[in-house]
Protein backbone atom coordinates (compact mmCIF):
# COMPACT_ATOMS: atom_id res chain seq x y z
CA UNK A 1 0.00 0.00 0.00
CA UNK A 2 1.65 3.38 -1.14
CA UNK A 3 0.48 6.26 0.81
CA UNK A 4 0.27 9.38 -1.16
CA UNK A 5 2.25 12.26 -0.27
CA UNK A 6 3.82 14.70 -2.44
CA UNK A 7 8.04 14.74 -2.72
CA UNK A 8 9.76 17.48 -3.62
CA UNK A 9 13.44 17.98 -4.24
CA UNK A 10 16.23 19.68 -6.38
CA UNK A 11 18.68 18.29 -8.14
CA UNK A 12 21.93 19.82 -10.38
CA UNK A 13 22.82 21.95 -7.41
CA UNK A 14 19.49 23.48 -7.45
CA UNK A 15 19.42 24.01 -11.31
CA UNK A 16 16.28 21.31 -11.58
CA UNK A 17 13.32 20.85 -9.47
CA UNK A 18 11.79 18.07 -9.81
CA UNK A 19 8.81 16.75 -8.19
CA UNK A 20 6.67 13.26 -7.60
CA UNK A 21 3.23 13.24 -6.64
CA UNK A 22 0.93 9.98 -5.51
CA UNK A 23 -3.09 11.20 -5.39
CA UNK A 24 -4.49 7.86 -5.65
CA UNK A 25 -6.34 8.16 -2.35
CA UNK A 26 -7.54 11.88 -2.84
CA UNK A 27 -8.93 10.55 -6.18
CA UNK A 28 -10.85 7.97 -4.78
CA UNK A 29 -12.31 9.85 -1.94
CA UNK A 30 -13.41 12.33 -4.65
CA UNK A 31 -14.83 9.22 -6.57
CA UNK A 32 -16.87 8.06 -3.72
CA UNK A 33 -18.09 11.54 -2.80
CA UNK A 34 -19.12 12.62 -5.86
CA UNK A 35 -20.30 8.76 -8.03
CA UNK A 36 -18.20 9.55 -10.56
CA UNK A 37 -18.17 8.32 -13.90
CA UNK A 38 -14.73 6.84 -14.95
CA UNK A 39 -14.71 9.19 -17.13
CA UNK A 40 -15.55 12.13 -14.43
CA UNK A 41 -13.14 10.21 -12.26
CA UNK A 42 -10.10 10.24 -14.58
CA UNK A 43 -10.75 14.00 -15.67
CA UNK A 44 -11.02 15.40 -12.16
CA UNK A 45 -8.68 13.14 -10.45
CA UNK A 46 -5.64 15.02 -12.93
CA UNK A 47 -6.85 18.56 -12.06
CA UNK A 48 -7.13 17.55 -8.09
CA UNK A 49 -3.97 16.34 -8.64
CA UNK A 50 -2.43 19.43 -10.44
CA UNK A 51 -4.35 21.82 -8.16
CA UNK A 52 -2.71 19.77 -4.81
CA UNK A 53 1.03 20.04 -6.52
CA UNK A 54 0.51 23.69 -6.89
CA UNK A 55 -1.17 24.47 -3.64
CA UNK A 56 1.93 22.90 -2.44
CA UNK A 57 3.88 25.15 -3.60
CA UNK A 58 1.96 28.35 -2.23
CA UNK A 59 4.29 30.08 0.16
CA UNK A 60 1.71 31.31 2.77
CA UNK A 61 -0.84 29.40 4.92
CA UNK A 62 -3.46 31.44 4.02
CA UNK A 63 -2.60 31.42 0.19
CA UNK A 64 -5.49 29.72 -2.46
CA UNK A 65 -5.67 28.91 -5.51
CA UNK A 66 -8.52 27.54 -7.77
CA UNK A 67 -8.23 25.87 -11.26
CA UNK A 68 -11.04 25.71 -13.92
CA UNK A 69 -11.11 23.62 -16.92
CA UNK A 70 -13.71 24.83 -19.33
CA UNK A 71 -14.92 23.65 -22.77
CA UNK A 72 -17.88 22.36 -24.35
CA UNK A 73 -16.82 18.51 -24.06
CA UNK A 74 -19.30 16.22 -22.46
CA UNK A 75 -18.00 16.86 -18.83
CA UNK A 76 -19.19 19.88 -18.86
CA UNK A 77 -16.55 22.19 -16.74
CA UNK A 78 -14.18 21.38 -13.99
CA UNK A 79 -13.56 23.16 -10.88
CA UNK A 80 -10.86 22.88 -8.16
CA UNK A 81 -10.27 24.87 -5.17
CA UNK A 82 -7.18 24.44 -2.98
CA UNK A 83 -5.93 25.68 -0.07
CA UNK A 84 -2.01 26.07 0.55
CA UNK A 85 -0.32 22.37 1.72
CA UNK A 86 -2.19 20.34 -0.57
CA UNK A 87 -5.92 20.92 0.44
CA UNK A 88 -7.80 20.31 -2.36
CA UNK A 89 -11.56 20.07 -3.42
CA UNK A 90 -13.58 19.81 -6.55
CA UNK A 91 -16.36 18.42 -9.31
CA UNK A 92 -17.36 17.91 -12.43
CA UNK A 93 -20.46 19.28 -13.90
CA UNK A 94 -21.43 16.19 -15.38
CA UNK A 95 -20.05 13.77 -13.15
CA UNK A 96 -22.05 10.59 -14.70
CA UNK A 97 -21.07 11.19 -18.07
CA UNK A 98 -19.36 8.03 -20.35
CA UNK A 99 -18.24 8.02 -23.69
CA UNK A 100 -16.42 4.68 -25.03
CA UNK A 101 -13.31 4.04 -23.18
CA UNK A 102 -9.56 4.12 -25.05
CA UNK A 103 -8.39 0.62 -22.85
CA UNK A 104 -5.80 -0.15 -20.53
CA UNK A 105 -7.96 2.28 -18.01
CA UNK A 106 -8.04 5.51 -19.90
CA UNK A 107 -10.98 7.37 -20.98
CA UNK A 108 -11.05 9.46 -24.13
CA UNK A 109 -10.61 13.13 -22.24
CA UNK A 110 -9.85 14.97 -25.64
CA UNK A 111 -14.28 14.08 -26.62
CA UNK A 112 -14.98 14.40 -22.52
CA UNK A 113 -12.98 18.02 -22.14
CA UNK A 114 -13.15 19.35 -25.67
CA UNK A 115 -10.61 21.00 -27.54
CA UNK A 116 -11.07 24.40 -27.40
CA UNK A 117 -11.38 25.35 -23.86
CA UNK A 118 -9.32 26.66 -21.46
CA UNK A 119 -7.14 26.19 -18.63
CA UNK A 120 -7.98 29.27 -15.93
CA UNK A 121 -5.73 29.08 -12.57
CA UNK A 122 -6.47 32.15 -10.40
CA UNK A 123 -4.42 32.32 -7.35
CA UNK A 124 -4.92 34.52 -3.85
CA UNK A 125 -1.86 35.48 -2.48
CA UNK A 126 -3.10 37.76 -0.31
CA UNK A 127 -2.24 40.59 -2.49
CA UNK A 128 -4.61 43.37 -3.64
CA UNK A 129 -5.79 41.70 -7.04
CA UNK A 130 -5.41 37.94 -7.44
CA UNK A 131 -3.02 36.53 -10.10
CA UNK A 132 -4.99 35.30 -12.60
CA UNK A 133 -3.24 33.18 -15.37
CA UNK A 134 -4.66 31.52 -18.49
CA UNK A 135 -4.02 29.00 -21.31
CA UNK A 136 -6.17 27.33 -24.04
CA UNK A 137 -6.33 23.55 -23.99
CA UNK A 138 -3.44 21.96 -25.95
CA UNK A 139 -4.72 18.28 -26.11
CA UNK A 140 -7.42 17.87 -23.85
CA UNK A 141 -5.28 15.05 -22.01
CA UNK A 142 -4.60 17.60 -19.49
CA UNK A 143 -1.48 16.44 -19.42
CA UNK A 144 -0.01 18.62 -21.94
CA UNK A 145 -2.30 20.58 -21.54
CA UNK A 146 -1.04 21.57 -17.55
CA UNK A 147 2.29 21.21 -18.83
CA UNK A 148 1.70 23.95 -21.58
CA UNK A 149 0.25 26.06 -18.83
CA UNK A 150 3.10 26.02 -16.66
CA UNK A 151 5.51 27.13 -19.38
CA UNK A 152 3.22 29.89 -21.12
CA UNK A 153 1.24 31.11 -18.32
CA UNK A 154 4.19 31.07 -15.21
CA UNK A 155 6.92 31.12 -17.81
CA UNK A 156 8.46 27.67 -16.30
CA UNK A 157 9.19 25.03 -19.08
CA UNK A 158 8.00 21.99 -17.73
CA UNK A 159 7.89 18.62 -18.19
CA UNK A 160 4.75 16.83 -16.68
CA UNK A 161 3.71 13.18 -16.73
CA UNK A 162 0.26 12.95 -15.13
CA UNK A 163 -1.78 9.59 -14.83
CA UNK A 164 -4.96 8.83 -13.37
CA UNK A 165 -6.06 5.03 -13.95
CA UNK A 166 -9.30 3.64 -13.40
CA UNK A 167 -9.99 0.24 -12.59
CA UNK A 168 -12.94 -2.25 -13.96
CA UNK A 169 -14.52 -1.66 -11.17
CA UNK A 170 -14.59 2.08 -11.00
CA UNK A 171 -12.31 2.58 -8.35
CA UNK A 172 -8.70 4.61 -8.77
CA UNK A 173 -5.82 2.47 -8.95
CA UNK A 174 -3.19 4.84 -9.70
CA UNK A 175 -3.30 8.82 -9.71
CA UNK A 176 -0.26 10.88 -9.80
CA UNK A 177 2.69 12.12 -11.44
CA UNK A 178 6.40 13.45 -11.75
CA UNK A 179 7.34 16.90 -12.77
CA UNK A 180 10.55 18.40 -13.86
CA UNK A 181 11.30 22.33 -14.47
CA UNK A 182 14.60 23.49 -14.79
CA UNK A 183 15.82 26.90 -13.83
CA UNK A 184 16.38 29.41 -16.06
CA UNK A 185 19.60 29.31 -17.15
CA UNK A 186 19.78 25.65 -16.28
CA UNK A 187 22.93 25.17 -18.82
CA UNK A 188 22.21 22.83 -22.11
CA UNK A 189 24.48 19.72 -20.85
CA UNK A 190 22.02 19.74 -18.01
CA UNK A 191 18.81 19.82 -20.22
CA UNK A 192 19.72 17.05 -22.09
CA UNK A 193 20.52 14.22 -18.75
CA UNK A 194 17.29 15.57 -17.51
CA UNK A 195 15.46 14.71 -21.11
CA UNK A 196 16.72 11.71 -20.46
CA UNK A 197 15.17 10.68 -17.44
CA UNK A 198 11.97 12.17 -17.98
CA UNK A 199 12.03 9.82 -21.09
CA UNK A 200 11.27 6.93 -18.33
CA UNK A 201 8.27 8.44 -17.08
CA UNK A 202 6.24 7.62 -20.49
CA UNK A 203 4.15 5.10 -19.01
CA UNK A 204 3.95 7.16 -15.44
CA UNK A 205 0.94 5.08 -14.33
CA UNK A 206 3.48 1.84 -13.92
CA UNK A 207 5.64 4.06 -12.21
CA UNK A 208 3.69 4.99 -9.69
CA UNK A 209 2.19 1.55 -9.05
CA UNK A 210 5.46 -0.01 -8.52
CA UNK A 211 7.17 2.72 -6.57
CA UNK A 212 7.03 5.65 -3.65
CA UNK A 213 7.06 9.16 -4.84
CA UNK A 214 9.96 9.46 -2.65
CA UNK A 215 11.98 6.27 -4.16
CA UNK A 216 10.96 7.89 -7.50
CA UNK A 217 13.14 10.59 -6.83
CA UNK A 218 15.70 8.42 -4.87
CA UNK A 219 15.63 6.18 -7.87
CA UNK A 220 16.08 8.66 -11.18
CA UNK A 221 17.15 12.08 -9.64
CA UNK A 222 19.14 10.55 -6.36
CA UNK A 223 22.70 10.74 -7.90
CA UNK A 224 22.37 14.22 -9.33
CA UNK A 225 23.40 16.55 -6.07
CA UNK A 226 19.56 15.98 -4.44
CA UNK A 227 18.26 18.32 -1.90
CA UNK A 228 15.07 16.77 -0.54
CA UNK A 229 12.29 18.87 0.90
CA UNK A 230 10.34 17.69 3.71
CA UNK A 231 6.91 15.63 1.90
CA UNK A 232 3.18 16.68 2.26
CA UNK A 233 0.04 14.79 2.45
CA UNK A 234 -2.47 15.67 -0.23
CA UNK A 235 -5.72 15.80 1.30
CA UNK A 236 -9.74 15.82 0.05
CA UNK A 237 -10.62 18.85 2.37
CA UNK A 238 -13.98 20.97 1.81
CA UNK A 239 -14.50 23.88 3.62
CA UNK A 240 -18.31 24.70 3.47
CA UNK A 241 -20.06 25.83 6.74
CA UNK A 242 -23.72 26.96 7.68
CA UNK A 243 -22.80 30.54 6.93
CA UNK A 244 -21.48 29.97 3.61
CA UNK A 245 -24.50 28.25 2.76
CA UNK A 246 -26.52 30.85 4.16
CA UNK A 247 -25.00 33.17 1.84
CA UNK A 248 -26.38 30.64 -0.94
CA UNK A 249 -30.16 31.38 0.39
CA UNK A 250 -29.18 34.89 0.03
CA UNK A 251 -27.71 34.27 -3.75
CA UNK A 252 -31.06 33.13 -4.26
CA UNK A 253 -32.70 36.50 -3.55
CA UNK A 254 -35.71 36.90 -1.08
CA UNK A 255 -38.62 35.88 -3.37
CA UNK A 256 -37.17 32.93 -4.83
CA UNK A 257 -36.17 31.59 -1.31
CA UNK A 258 -39.84 32.44 0.44
CA UNK A 259 -41.36 30.20 -2.99
CA UNK A 260 -38.83 27.66 -1.98
CA UNK A 261 -40.12 27.90 1.82
CA UNK A 262 -43.91 27.62 0.96
CA UNK A 263 -43.30 24.79 -1.48
CA UNK A 264 -41.49 22.70 0.16
CA UNK A 265 -41.05 24.21 4.09
CA UNK A 266 -37.55 23.89 4.01
CA UNK A 267 -34.59 25.00 1.99
CA UNK A 268 -31.85 22.43 1.15
CA UNK A 269 -28.28 23.41 -0.38
CA UNK A 270 -26.15 20.53 -1.53
CA UNK A 271 -22.16 21.66 -1.25
CA UNK A 272 -20.52 21.32 -4.98
CA UNK A 273 -17.57 20.20 -3.47
CA UNK A 274 -18.45 17.36 -0.97
CA UNK A 275 -22.32 17.14 -1.32
CA UNK A 276 -22.97 17.55 1.96
CA UNK A 277 -26.23 18.64 2.56
CA UNK A 278 -27.53 21.68 4.57
CA UNK A 279 -31.47 22.52 5.29
CA UNK A 280 -32.81 25.30 6.58
CA UNK A 281 -36.29 25.68 8.04
CA UNK A 282 -38.34 28.71 8.35
CA UNK A 283 -37.44 30.19 11.30
CA UNK A 284 -33.54 29.91 9.68
CA UNK A 285 -34.47 31.68 6.46
CA UNK A 286 -35.84 34.37 8.76
CA UNK A 287 -33.22 34.63 10.66
CA UNK A 288 -30.36 34.88 7.63
CA UNK A 289 -32.36 38.05 6.00
CA UNK A 290 -32.96 39.42 8.97
CA UNK A 291 -29.24 39.37 9.67
CA UNK A 292 -28.89 40.44 5.96
CA UNK A 293 -30.93 43.08 6.37
CA UNK A 294 -29.01 44.73 9.61
CA UNK A 295 -25.91 44.54 7.93
CA UNK A 296 -27.39 46.64 5.46
ZN1 LIG B 1 -18.55 21.05 1.18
Amino acid sequence: MIMDSIEKALVFDGQVKVVAFKTTDLVNEAIKLHSLSPLAAEALGKVLTMAAYMSNELKGDKEKLSVQVTDKGVLGNIIVAADAGAKVRGYVQNKGATLPPLGNGKQDLFKGIGSDGFITVIKDLGLKDPYVGKTELARGNLEEDFAWYFTRSEGSPTALALDVTIGEDGTCVSAGGVLVQPMPNCPEHILVVVEDIVSNFANIGEVLRAKEPSDILKDYFGHFQIEYFPPTKPEYRCKCSVEQMANAVITLGRADSVNLLMERGEIEITCHFCGKKYVFGKQDVIDIWRRYDNKL
